[in-house]
């Protein structure tokens, strides 16, 4: 399977929150998910994005405290990150799209990458689009004299994370999708494929009239595995394939080409 990696031409990974449990985040739905573990908290989250329409005031004194997002900025990225980051170095991929939020892939030192979902370390306003990085608000001292975080254009901020029920914003739908039509490999990583529309990229890559080969890496088999949309499944944990899978690519590199 490295062949089909070293020998790619555009090359572009999609990872979801599989790839960074071994850096200490929890996923929703493995076997120790947050929500295979606690139901509730699904429910809940389907909320949010509701309540932040609603009432702003609400959802930024809900939101101000969260052990997952201290959990997240505290996280250190782990070897998957580190393997797909030196991939790109090396040239083959081309560009990360990823439903994580934890900004590990930016942090292990990938460049390209496309958060799909948001990312933790940003707000962003739903009515221009502009996006700030959190750290330039002092959000308890905000709340403390009855504001709320406010976009140039004078609407209220979100978190950049995108919410159930919020839609994909349109600059990061379009781009993943330019990504997907360009690319001849993709790789899949840690990811259960059916948060929608995230899972319809592989799809798109695998039905284009120039279908791209689809490598699947995961702890189990997803829809993905089953329908077909994957040439090659590796069943694994990412922090050991994914760097194997270097290896082996380096290794067909030195000896072809
Ligand atoms: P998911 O929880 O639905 O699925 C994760 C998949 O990865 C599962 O199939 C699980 O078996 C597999 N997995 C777990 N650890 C693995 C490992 N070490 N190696 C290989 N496979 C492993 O996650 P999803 O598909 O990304 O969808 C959940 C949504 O929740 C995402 O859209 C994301 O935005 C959000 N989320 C993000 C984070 C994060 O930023 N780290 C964490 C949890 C959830």
């Amino acid at each position: 399977m490295a062949e089909v990696l070293a020998n790619s031409v555009y090359a572009v990974a999609l990872t979801g929150a599989g790839v960074s449990t071994e850096s200490g985040i929890p996923d929703f739905r493995g076997p120790s998910g947050i929500w295979t573990r606690d139901p509730e908290a699904e429910r809940r989250a389907y909320e949010v994005y509701d309540k932040f329409l609603r009432n702003p005031v609400e959802y930024w004194m809900e939101s101000v405290k969260s052990p997952i997002r201290d959990a997240i900025e505290r996280a250190e990225p782990n070897p998957s990150h580190y393997a797909l980051a030196e991939l790109e170095k090396m040239g083959i991929l081309k560009c990360i799209i990823t439903q994580n939020v934890d900004n590990l892939h930016q942090k292990s030192g990938s460049q390209n990458v496309i958060d799909f979902h948001g990312n933790v370390s940003k707000l962003r306003c739903l009515k221009c689009g502009r996006r700030y990085p959190r750290d330039m608000f002092d959000i308890p001292k905000i709340l403390e004299e009855g504001k709320i975080p406010l976009c140039e254009c004078k609407y209220p901020l979100k978190s950049d994370v995108v919410y159930f029920n919020e839609p994909i914003p349109q600059d990061v739908y379009t781009r993943s999708v330019e990504e997907v039509v360009k690319c001849d490999v993709m790789i899949v990583a840690g990811t259960s494929a059916v948060v929608y529309p995230a899972a319809q990229l592989p799809r798109i890559a695998k039905n284009k009239p120039l279908p791209a080969s689809v490598v699947e890496i995961n702890a189990e088999p997803t829809p993905l595995t089953v329908e077909g949309i994957s040439d090659y499944f590796i069943q694994g944990k990412t922090g050991e394939v994914l760097p194997r899978i270097v290896e082996e690519v380096k290794k067909f590199l030195a000896k072809y080409k």
